[in-house]
């Protein structure tokens, strides 16, 4: 339980970095090296100490859950510091969607499975593992209303057409989904398409078939450079990476919505700020690619952040990059950071910048001076 409570805090297995098995045996024999376990700093201390006695390899030396209980209870009544309460809504993180999904869907939920998939989809459009679900389960509910005595072929093209939209987003956001060995490639790429077209194949109209696949292109063009344009119009989610677990958050200055992280050291603030979409740099391209294409990037990214972090200071220029970003960017984002913090992590940010001597945002005073010129 303590070791589930650990990586819920910290965003990692303790175990994580170890690198044989052996190491990985010695701490469940010996304990877990004290180094390893990275408690959040604004954790009460007794609880801190009480988890701490939970992960003692001898079973005596634990504490009881009803001590637990009873340690929670008390360092989590009053306000709850921890939490944000001003958080916007976002969408689930892409593996904790389909799990829930998928759990549902099993259990024969099929509407709420499906209702999981659309809501986030709402809210993030991008996710083609998302897709691709919609696609096979609507695809199994489909097939069952096939056999059903009130059948109806109006319907079922309607049905298939929207179907075919959803296998098409999955496949130009992954292009894992048009290859060839994938398991559905088949019904993604070939079947779909012409159960959607059904009315047209039927009737041997091959001229309206082909004008029917232009204009499905053309549709679902359209309403993937729509969704581009509300992202950018919503008053312009940042959408970055967590630098603890990879995970897109949708501000540098909020908490990742996975892992709780709030970054409020200097360094994690740059490093949000370089791995937010609009900072991605593509090689070989004078064109901007579009923006489902940069999101995908940022994913692949977040997936192996370690190394992307590590890749980050390996560059040669980082450390001028930095410095510029201190005196710059990076004392506005403190100041962004101050309204969504804890209060301990609210009193570290102060400390750094009473450090660094930073007491106002520089952009203020210029509307000061500029308002000031006006009036003179
Ligand atoms: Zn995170």
């Amino acid at each position: 339980m303590s070791l589930m409570a650990l990586e819920h805090l910290s965003g990692e297995h303790p175990l994580i970095k170890l690198g044989s098995l052996e190491e990985v045996f010695d701490a469940h024999i010996l304990g877990i090296n004290p180094n390893l376990k990275r408690w959040p700093r604004d954790l009460n201390k007794e609880l801190i100490e009480t988890l701490d006695r939970a992960l003692s390899p001898i079973p005596n030396h634990r504490p009881s859950m009803e001590e637990i209980n009873e340690q929670l209870k008390s360092a989590f009544t009053g306000p709850r510091v921890l939490l944000a309460t001003n958080q916007e809504k976002l969408a689930d993180s892409l593996e904790d969607a389909s799990r829930k999904a998928k759990s549902l869907w099993a259990l024969n939920q099929n509407e709420a499975a499906i209702s999981i998939l659309k809501n986030n989809l709402q809210i993030d459009p991008f996710q083609a593992d998302l897709w691709y679900y919609l696609t096979k389960w609507e695809w199994d509910l489909l097939s069952e209303y096939m056999s059903s005595p009130d059948f109806d072929m109006n319907t079922f093209t309607e049905k298939s057409k929207c179907i075919c939209a959803y296998a098409f987003r999955a496949r130009i956001l992954d292009e894992k989904y048009s290859q060839k060995n994938h398991e559905d490639y088949k019904f993604i790429n070939l079947i779909l398409p012409q159960m959607a077209a059904q009315e047209f194949i039927t009737k041997k109209n091959m001229d309206g078939y082909y004008k029917w696949g232009r204009e499905f292109l053309s549709e679902q063009r359209n309403w993937l450079n729509n969704q581009e344009v509300k992202i950018v119009e919503s008053g312009g989610p940042v959408r970055c990476l967590c630098v603890k677990c990879g995970e897109i958050k949708m501000h540098i200055t909020m908490r990742c919505p996975r892992c709780g992280f709030l970054p409020t050291e200097m360094i994690d603030i740059y490093h949000t700020y370089t791995l937010r979409i609009e900072a991605l740099k593509f090689s070989g391209t004078n064109e901007e690619p579009p923006y489902w294409q940069k999101m995908n990037y940022l994913k692949k990214l977040g997936k192996n952040i370690s190394k992307t972090i590590y890749d980050l200071c390996k560059d040669q220029n980082d450390k001028d990059y930095y410095n510029r970003f201190v005196q710059n960017e990076g004392k506005f984002l403190y100041q962004a950071i101050n309204f969504r913090g804890s209060k301990d992590e609210m009193d570290s940010i102060k400390e750094q910048l009473a450090e660094m001597n930073i007491i106002r945002h520089p952009r203020k005073t210029n509307l000061k001076d500029k308002i000031r010129n006006i009036f003179k």
